[in-house]
Order: C-alpha cells, then sequence, then structure tokens
C-alpha cells in the first residue's frame, strides 16, 4: 500500500469530521456549530428512529445508544462500518477522500 507515510494524523487533520459525516450521513440534520450532534439514523442497526445514533464534529468520535457501536474517530467509523483493521480503514480513507 503505498498510502502508508500517511499517518492518522494527517488524515484526521486533512479529513474534517464534519465533512466526513455530511457524506456518510444523508439522514444527520444539517450541522450547526462543533461538538456532539444528531447524526440522523444510525448506519450500524437498522434504524427507524433518529435520535439515537450521535456523532461529534470537532473530533470525529460517535456513539449510538441503540446498539451500542462507538468509536473515536472518523478511522473508526470507516473500521466498523466496513470490517477494516486500522491500516486497511485508513487506506481506504485516503483513497475515498483523495489524500494519497
Ligand atoms: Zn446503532
Amino acid at each position: 500500500m503505498k498510502t502508508a507515510r500517511l499517518q492518522a494524523a494527517d488524515v484526521k487533520t486533512r479529513i474534517p469530521p464534519a465533512d466526513f459525516y455530511r457524506a456518510e450521513l444523508p439522514a444527520m440534520p444539517a450541522p450547526r456549530g462543533a461538538g456532539w450532534r444528531d447524526g440522523g439514523l444510525c448506519p450500524f442497526h437498522s434504524d427507524r428512529h433518529a435520535g439515537s445514533f450521535r456523532v461529534n464534529l470537532s473530533v470525529g468520535s460517535f456513539v449510538c445508544f441503540s446498539c451500542g457501536a462507538k468509536g473515536s474517530d472518523i478511522v473508526a467509523f470507516v473500521q466498523m462500518r466496513d470490517g477494516l483493521s486500522f491500516p486497511d480503514a485508513m487506506a481506504r480513507l485516503v483513497e475515498e477522500w483523495g489524500l494519497a
């Protein structure tokens, strides 16, 4: 993987969590401000009622109070979304966001 030289900190700096979640969560209400926000429908269970999935648009953390999915940043989100290891999730972010 030729993307290995991009460190996690670089990836997280170059992909603002607010932009990432706006792209990932079509049901997320329009972001206003930073910090913890309603993420709309949880992508990790068949969610029919918005309100239990929260994302932190400052640091990228996410948590679902319904199914228990949670993580500390957008790399963790991609790991869970796609079932990837940390390095593979990093590589996918680099690819999807054109950072290579
Ligand atoms: Zn959930």
